[in-house]
């Protein structure tokens, strides 16, 4: 990607996406231009920690790393758990996007999309770490918004509608109405949780050990929450290794495995989301039964998820047209509307 282009278009104001497994940026007019991994590797030397990788390149080393070199997730579980590498990758990635620090200097104005369960504390510091990168102004806005905004939901109105937010550590319900968020929630349940229910059930049917990528690729290849007649047809094969031979080897799984190896997990999300919806109020159930729920974030993506949520809260369920990229474009709306500002913290 050439940034040079994105600095000599003059862009002063970006989103930020500051998602538990992905991070986006986007810059109105160009769109999306950096979406990357929630990913800092550091590497020990002397005694000193310091950066090796960000993003990409730091989510290939996980798993595969020689002892000096670590790699995190800054926000694994939808708040912060290292303040100064969450800081680190924050940085990284608004330099990244905008052309390296010196012309950053002129300022830009970001809105950076957080966890609605993140504390003051957190936000602050998010906030703080975007202004050292060089910001000129820094909004904050709670994520099932930017969610709700990015999917196109009437969150304008006088009508109350639902979002389900379905990120890497955390589901975030939020209930919309008039530009606010009405109630939201987030529970510690998503698509990290799906790939650890995956490796136990590995290890315990089939005593073999897999790595958490390897867990995530045949989640997307060919995970359900739901089982048809076709799903024992399904199959997938992943490489791991044998508990008890301590060899590598490779085992074969049908959809109808992986159904059964979620349901706890799915179960979480659905009781989640009607924990939601028992705290809306009688007029705002009223619009839910109407307009239904609609679904963001990866986790979203998971075959028949959708109809899963919807048989067992009996309302219309429908995935967004681009789960991934929601809470990025939705943040980005909100740049241009101070009514949306509503979290900002002096630092
Ligand atoms: P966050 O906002 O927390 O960064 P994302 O919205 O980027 O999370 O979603 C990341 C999660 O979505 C990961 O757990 C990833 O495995 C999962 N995911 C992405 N695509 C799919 C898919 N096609 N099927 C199932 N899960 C998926
Ligand atoms: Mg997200």
């Amino acid at each position: 990607m050439d940034f040079s282009r994105l600095v000599s278009l003059g862009s002063r104001q970006i989103a930020i996406d500051l998602g538990t497994a992905n991070t986006l940026v986007y810059v109105p007019g160009q769109g999306i231009v950096i979406n990357e991994p929630s990913v800092v590797a550091l590497e020990a030397i002397n005694g000193a920690q310091r950066v090796r990788a960000v993003g990409g390149d730091a989510k290939i080393l996980m798993g595969r790393t020689p002892d000096h070199i670590r790699t995190y997730r800054p926000l694994n579980d939808g708040v912060i758990n290292d303040l100064s590498i969450a800081e680190e990758m924050i940085k990284y990635f608004i330099e990244k996007a905008t052309g390296g620090r010196s012309v950053m200097s002129r300022g830009a104005d970001i809105v950076i999309g957080v966890p609605s369960a993140s504390t003051q504390v957190e936000r602050r510091a998010i906030q703080a770490a975007a202004l050292n990168a060089g910001a000129h102004e820094v909004w904050l806005i709670e994520e099932p918004m930017a969610a709700a905004i990015g999917a196109g939901l009437p969150v304008e109105e006088p009508v109350g509608c639902m979002v389900v937010d379905i990120g890497g550590g955390t589901t975030e319900v939020g209930i919309i109405s008039l530009k606010r968020p009405t109630y939201s929630t987030s529970a510690r349940v998503g698509g990290d949780k799906m790939d650890e229910a995956i490796i136990a059930h590995l290890r315990r049917k089939h005593n073999v050990v897999i790595g958490p990528a390897s867990a995530e690729r045949i989640k997307k290849e060919i995970g359900s929450a739901l089982s048809t007649p076709e799903s024992m047809h399904v199959v997938g094969f992943v490489g791991g290794r044998d508990v008890a031979l301590g060899t590598p080897c490779e085992v074969a799984l049908t959809q109808a495995d992986l159904t059964d190896a979620l349901h706890e997990v799915v179960q979480h999300i659905v009781e989640t989301v009607c924990a939601a919806l028992e705290h809306a109020g009688p007029e705002m159930a009223a619009d839910i039964i109407d307009s239904g729920i609609v679904m963001t974030g990866g986790g979203s993506l998971l075959r028949n998820l959708d109809a899963v949520l919807g048989d067992e809260t009996g309302l219309p369920v429908r995935l967004a047209e681009e789960p991934l990229t929601c809470v990025a474009l939705g943040a980005a709306r909100a740049l241009h509307d101070p009514e949306y500002r509503t979290e900002f913290y002096a630092v």
